[in-house]
């Protein structure tokens, strides 16, 4: 077993501290990467809490990672020792299923292998995330990097880039559309770049007042305060598509009025506590509201060199490994431009 240096929590009320763990030697087809960067994902916070459930502890959060190979197995042929890498989400599924066989393998029949807070298909081996020295990970759920610089703007794109594009993408969005993104965190932030680089004429709804000048310069053609009405009662009907990343609980009843008639909600957020739903929003205008989660390999791919085509990155603020508890609650207050990275070398 190879012996990892990394930040992780004993249980959901523990800070995030200090960790040794294990990880497997190399297998036939697997890469070991020596982790450069690994961005700060909302997520982190609701399984760290087990606030989606209860977690499988020590956790040691991290799914938004970059780093260099440093060692592969003699099976390897898509990478090469010194190549950059990516991990996001997951690390395996069972690769049989229909969606596995359509490369949407963040819809495995039989669950994917989290980078995190999960076991390996063994059922028994912990996975262990990206806040973290080394990741071991088979070839076939690794990205290739197409950026040689800024890579620390490019570990949020594995996990806050792909949500934002592969509902975007799914649904069609481009010109002649509106379209609201809303909450401008880490989702939020990579949601507007995307919609605006896809032609749509985008609208921010947030919270935050504070966040106006930010929202125009990452590329949104409007702003809103979704807590004022007036602002809200102006904006009803309005949307063809609202992508939604809040976080935590509110009302999503609200932002339905907001749609047109066949208007879709993009549903991407996951906040601990679930909505009620008023079903007459929808009936009323044949509304429809989408999940979506992550995105597949070849999608990830796609995303990553569609970021290098048009020059998409995260805007990032920039972390030690010792300052992740601050991050997180600077996260929780809403208060993040727009996504933490840790500097991994900081470990
Ligand atoms: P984040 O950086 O914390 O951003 C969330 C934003 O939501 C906040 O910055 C805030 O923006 C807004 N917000 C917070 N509280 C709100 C409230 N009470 N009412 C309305 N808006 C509120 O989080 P993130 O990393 O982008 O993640 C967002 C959510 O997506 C999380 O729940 C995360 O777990 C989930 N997620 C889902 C997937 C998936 O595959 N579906 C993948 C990654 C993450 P304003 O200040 O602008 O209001
Ligand atoms: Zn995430
Ligand atoms: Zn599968």
């Amino acid at each position: 077993m190879i012996q990892v240096s990394g930040y992780g929590a004993l249980n959901a009320n523990a800070s995030i501290a200090p960790i040794q763990f294990e990880r497997r030697e190399l297998g036939d087809k697997d890469i070991l990467m020596d982790i450069l960067y690994c961005g700060v994902c909302h997520s982190d916070i609701h399984m760290a809490r087990s606030e989606w459930g209860p977690s499988v502890y020590p956790i040691v959060p991290g799914h938004e990672i970059v780093g260099k190979i440093s060692q592969i197995g003699p099976g390897v042929t898509q990478f090469k020792v010194g190549d950059m890498a990516g991990v996001g989400v997951f690390v395996d599924s069972c690769r049989t299923c229909p969606s596995c066989k359509k490369g949407q393998e963040q819809y495995c029949d039989e669950g994917f292998t989290p980078t995190y807070n999960g076991y390996y298909r063994d059922g028994i081996t912990p996975t262990f995330g990206g806040y973290s020295k080394q990741y071991v990970v088979d070839e076939a759920y690794t990205l290739h990097i197409p950026f040689t610089q800024e890579l620390e703007r490019v570990a949020p794109l594995l996990c806050a880039g792909i949500t934002t594009y592969s509902p975007l993408k799914y649904a069609g969005v481009g010109k002649g559309h509106k379209v609201a993104v809303l909450g401008l965190g880490g989702l939020g932030h990579m949601g507007v770049k995307f919609a605006v680089a896809m032609g749509a004429e985008v609208t921010m709804l947030s919270t935050s007042p504070s966040k106006e000048k930010d929202a125009k310069m990452l590329g949104a053609h409007h702003f809103a305060l979704s807590t004022d009405q007036d602002q809200m009662k102006a904006l009803r009907g309005k949307f063809d598509f609202i992508l939604n990343t809040v976080a935590a609980k509110y009302d999503l009843n609200k932002f339905l009025d907001l749609l047109t008639v066949e208007g879709k909600m993009l549903l991407v957020g996951i906040p601990p506590e679930d909505n009620e739903l008023g079903s007459a929003k929808l009936i009323s205008r044949r509304r429809s509201i989408i999940g979506s989660n992550v995105g597949g390999i070849a999608e990830t791919q796609e995303m990553l060199d569609y970021c290098a085509e048009h020059d998409i990155l995260s805007d990032v603020e920039m972390i030690q490994m010792k300052d992740i508890n601050e991050a997180y609650t600077r996260i929780s207050n809403s208060d993040v431009k727009y996504r933490f990275v840790i500097d991994m070398t900081s470990l």
